[in-house]
C-alpha cells in the first residue's frame, strides 16, 4: 500500500489551475494517489517530515533517448550532421538489446535522482529499454521506433510494423507506472510518406499517440521542401500522422502556418534548449508557442547532444532563451515551471494523472531540500526553482506514491554494480575512439 503523509511542507508548488504555492502544508497519499491537501486531521500513516523541504510535481522530460547516456561526451564540437555520423558509428558497435537496456537503466537512475519522474524516451529495442526503466521505478514512455532503413536493430520495415502490432500487448505485460501507447517514427527525413501513412494507420488502430523529431534544424526544413515541397509539419498532416495526438521532439523551426496546423491538430512540442544550443540548431520561440496556445513541454534530448538529463538546467536555459529572443520582462516563471510539469504532462497525454499536485492525481512528487546556501534566502519560490535549485537539491522522489529515491539514494538500483557493468561494456568502444 502506498499510503503516507507529507507533513509540514515548507512550500508546496502545486502547479494547479491557480498555480497556488502553499506554505506549511500537508499532503495525504493513499493507494499512490493524492487523496487530501491540508485536511483538518491527517490519517495515521507513515510520515515524511517536509519542514525543510519544498514539494513539487515530478519533472517531465518530453524528449529524450535515455540509452544514449552511454555516449555522454562521445560527439563533441559537431553540428547535427556530424553528431549523427559519430553517434551512429558508436551505436552500431554496441547498442544491442542488452546494452540499450543498460544505458536506459543508467538514464532512468540519473533522471529520478534529479527529480524527473516521467520521460518520453525514443530508442531502439523498446521492450528491453522499457523493462529496464520500469525496474528502476521511472514512469517511462517508450514505443516502437520506425524508420525506412534496417538500422542498428536490423529490422526491415515489415518487421517494424509487425512489432508495432504486438507492442500494445508487450507494453501491457511489462507493466509499471501507467503510460500511454506511443509509436515513434524517427522523423520526416528518415521515413517516407508511404511509411508515415502506415504508422498513422497503426496508431489510429491502437488508439496510440506519435512521437518524432520535427523541424529540429533549418537544414531539415530545406530538405523537406526539396523532397516534398512542404514543411515537415505539412507532411505529417498530409500523411495522417496529425490525426492522432503527436509530440514533436524539438520543433525549433516551425512557421506560423506550421504552428497553426499543429494547434488545430492537438500536437505538442518537446522543447530541448540545451541540445538546440549545443548543436547550434536554433532557438525555438517558447513564448510565441505559449502565447498562441501550442502546448510545449521541456526536454533534454539524448546525452550525446546535451550530456546530461538535467531538467533544472533545461528550465533555466528555456527562461534565458525567452529573455534573449524577447526581453527579460517576458520571462514568465509560472510558464517555465508549468512547461516542466503540467504542460509536459499534456504534451505526452498524461495531464489527467500527473503534472500537478491536486486531489485525485497520482503522487509523482519530488522533495527539494532547502538547506543549501545557494537556496538561501527565499524571496521568490518560483525563481528558486527555475534559477537556483539543481539536481543536488532533490532529496526524495515518489512515482505513483512509491518511493524511488530515499535521501538522495536510488531505492531500486545498486549504483556501484551498475557503474561496474557500464565500465565493462564501454571497453567495446575503445577501438572507435
Ligand atoms: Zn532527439
Amino acid at each position: 500500500m502506498n499510503n503516507f503523509v507529507i507533513k509540514n511542507a515548507k512550500y508546496v508548488v502545486t502547479v494547479d489551475g491557480q498555480n497556488k504555492v502553499l506554505s506549511d502544508a500537508t499532503i495525504v497519499i493513499e493507494d499512490g494517489k493524492i487523496s487530501a491537501i491540508n485536511p483538518p486531521s491527517a490519517p495515521n500513516y507513515e510520515v515524511f517530515d517536509a519542514s525543510n523541504h519544498l514539494i513539487a510535481p515530478g519533472l517531465i522530460n518530453t524528449h529524450t533517448h535515455l540509452a544514449m547516456t552511454l555516449l555522454r561526451g562521445w560527439a563533441e564540437g559537431v553540428n547535427l550532421d556530424g553528431f549523427l555520423e559519430r553517434v551512429w558509428a558508436a551505436e552500431g558497435a554496441i547498442m544491442d538489446g542488452e546494452t540499450s537496456a543498460l544505458g536506459t537503466e543508467l538514464g532512468a537512475g540519473e533522471a529520478l535522482l534529479s527529480g524527473t519522474t516521467t520521460t518520453l524516451d525514443m530508442y531502439l529495442n523498446p521492450a528491453q529499454t522499457h523493462k529496464a526503466a520500469v525496474q528502476v521505478g521511472l514512469r517511462h514512455i517508450a514505443g516502437p521506433i520506425l524508420f525506412d532503413f534496417p538500422g542498428l536493430d536490423g529490422l526491415e520495415w515489415q518487421e517494424r510494423i509487425a512489432f508495432g502490432e504486438k507492442w500494445p500487448v508487450i507494453h501491457q505485460e511489462i507493466g509499471g507506472p501507467f503510460t500511454p501507447l506511443f509509436y515513434m517514427p524517427h522523423s520526416v527525413y528518415t521515413d517516407s510518406e508511404e511509411h508515415l501513412t502506415e504508422v498513422a494507420t497503426l496508431a489510429k488502430k491502437h488508439g496510440a499517440r506519435v512521437h518524432l523529431h520535427v523541424s529540429e534544424t533549418l537544414a531539415e526544413n530545406n530538405q523537406s521542401q526539396a523532397m516534398h515541397k512542404r514543411t515537415p509539419t505539412e507532411v505529417l498532416r498530409d500523411t495522417g500522422i496529425l490525426d492522432v495526438p503527436t509530440t514533436y521532439g524539438h520543433g525549433v523551426h516551425l512557421s506560423d502556418s506550421d504552428i497553426d496546423i499543429s494547434i488545430k491538430a492537438g500536437a505538442s512540442v518537446g522543447h530541448c534548449p540545451g541540445s538546440n544550443l549545443k548543436l547550434g540548431s536554433g532557438i525555438a520561440d517558447l513564448k510565441k508557442y505559449q502565447d498562441l496556445g501550442l502546448v510545449t513541454g521541456l526536454g533534454t534530448d539524448g546525452c550525446s547532444s546535451s550530456n546530461d538529463l538535467d531538467m533544472w538546467s533545461v528550465m533555466r536555459m528555456a527562461a534565458h532563451m525567452v529573455a534573449l529572443k524577447h526581453s527579460p520582462a517576458d520571462v514568465d516563471l509560472v510558464r517555465i515551471v508549468r512547461a516542466a510539469t503540467i504542460d509536459g504532462a499534456k504534451a505526452v497525454g498524461l495531464s489527467d494523472r500527473i503534472g500537478s499536485i491536486e486531489i485525485g492525481k497520482e503522487a509523482d512528487l519530488i522533495a527539494i531540500d532547502l538547506s543549501a546556501l545557494h537556496l538561501t534566502p527565499i524571496h521568490n519560490v518560483l525563481a528558486l526553482l527555475v534559477f537556483a535549485a539543481g539536481r543536488s537539491d532533490v532529496s526524495d522522489v515518489w512515482v505513483a506514491g512509491k518511493r524511488v529515491v530515499n535521501s538522495k539514494v536510488l531505492v531500486n538500483v545498486d549504483v556501484k554494480d551498475l557503474k561496474n557493468r557500464i565500465d565493462e561494456r564501454m571497453k567495446a568502444l575503445e577501438d572507435l575512439k
